[in-house]
């Protein structure tokens, strides 16, 4: 501990990447502390919560069975007017996470009990200073994971983002697919999606470029008025910014380490952010744990942004084309492991 300063490292942001960042610190001699302005860890609820299995293994999150909502084997590509790729796997290729529980169990189980301050807001940072709404803290270390919408970080330009919204709706499990993928002329950047949830529950969202001026929820319902096997009542919803654009270059300002979605660390192809945040929060703080910032720059370079690169190249190829987008898919669909059966409907 450097006794100049109230703590070793201060991480602000309680979400993906402020956990794991906290839950890499948590085993060393380091004195750390997480801060969030929301009143408790896991809520509101912030995400779909589907993950890619593969890599939620090569990045190290957890696997707890009691945090998984529901386990991925089929998924489906389409556009209301009948063009469809169906992908079957023979065992799971993702989950889809109970979201709540998945940040809990980081905060308290993953690595321990975190050291974690609710309810606290950052007003800025300076330096070696966090300064909150109730009072001065310094570190010799900032981590930066306060996410899209935060007054801290870069703020996201108006084709940067996707505006995204989610409906839980009281409907029965699907028994074909566990996902369900739509393109259409009504998200463009985007897609519809269906996912499974809990036992009589799934999520029903939408995510693309604010283009068009009509609310999320407008959008969302116009589509699904079409397919009555969406319909279903709403038991919960959720609405927030995903960036979907270029990663960015530099992640590092003097002491300051930025991760997660602050930096664009959003795979542009699915909109998934949780696993870019959960890397980068890992990253960034075992530079931090030897107060060496480049160190963390040097693994964004040369690892994780050349990875969200390779997606935003491929998102800018084969998104952004509206209902098109589907038959783009098939180039995914070829990087797909042998064990996948897929089934091309509607002549792509
Ligand atoms: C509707 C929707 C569905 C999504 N679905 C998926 C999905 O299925 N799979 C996937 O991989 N990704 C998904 N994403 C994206 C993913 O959720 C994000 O990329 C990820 O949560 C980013 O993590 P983060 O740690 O960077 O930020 P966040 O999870 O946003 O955490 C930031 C934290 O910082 C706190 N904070 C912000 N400002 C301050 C401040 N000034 N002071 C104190 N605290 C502050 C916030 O309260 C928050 O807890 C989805 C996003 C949306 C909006």
């Amino acid at each position: 501990m450097n006794k100049d300063f109230d703590f070793d490292t201060i991480i602000v942001g309680a979400g993906t990447g402020g956990l794991s960042a906290a839950a890499t610190m948590k085993n060393s001699d380091s004195k750390y502390i997480v801060l969030d302005r929301k009143e408790e860890v896991g809520l509101p609820v912030r995400s779909t919560g589907a993950v890619s299995l593969e890599w939620v293994k090569k990045i190290g999150m957890p696997t707890d069975p009691r945090i998984i909502a529901s386990e991925i084997y089929n998924m489906s590509f389409r556009t209301e007017k009948g063009k469809r790729i169906d992908l079957t796997f023979d065992h799971p290729v993702g989950m889809v996470y109970n979201f709540t529980k998945y940040e809990r169990y980081l905060s308290e189980k993953f690595a321990g009990t975190l050291k974690i301050k609710m309810k606290t807001r950052v007003l800025s940072t300076h330096e070696n200073v966090v300064q909150t709404d109730s009072e001065e803290l310094t570190a010799r270390n900032i981590i930066l994971a306060a996410g899209p919408q935060s007054n801290l970080g870069n703020k996201l330009g108006k084709n940067e983002a996707l505006v995204a919204y989610e409906e839980t709706r009281s409907l029965d499990e699907r028994q074909d697919f566990q996902m369900i993928l739509w393109f259409s002329n009504l998200a463009p950047g985007g897609y519809f999606w269906d996912f499974a949830d809990s036992k009589g529950t799934r999520k029903i969202g939408v995510c693309y470029y604010p283009v068009n001026g009509e609310t999320p929820k407008k959008i969302l319902d116009k589509f699904t008025s079409k397919f009555p096997e969406l319909q279903g009542d709403i038991v919960h919803t959720m609405a927030h910014q995903i960036p979907l654009t270029k990663p960015a270059t530099s992640v590092i300002s003097g002491n300051h380490y930025f991760v997660g979605d602050m930096v664009n660390a959003v795979l542009n192809t699915t909109a998934g952010g949780l696993q870019g945040a959960f890397w980068s929060g890992k990253e960034a703080a075992k530079a931090a744990l030897e107060n060496n910032p480049e160190k963390y720059q040097r693994v964004w370079t040369e690892q994780i942004r050349p990875w969200l690169q390779k997606h935003n190249d491929l998102h800018k190829k084969i998104h952004a084309h509206g209902e098109k987008t589907v038959g783009r898919y098939i180039t995914l669909a070829k990087v797909m492991p042998k064990s996948m059966k897929m089934k091309v409907f509607g002549g792509l």
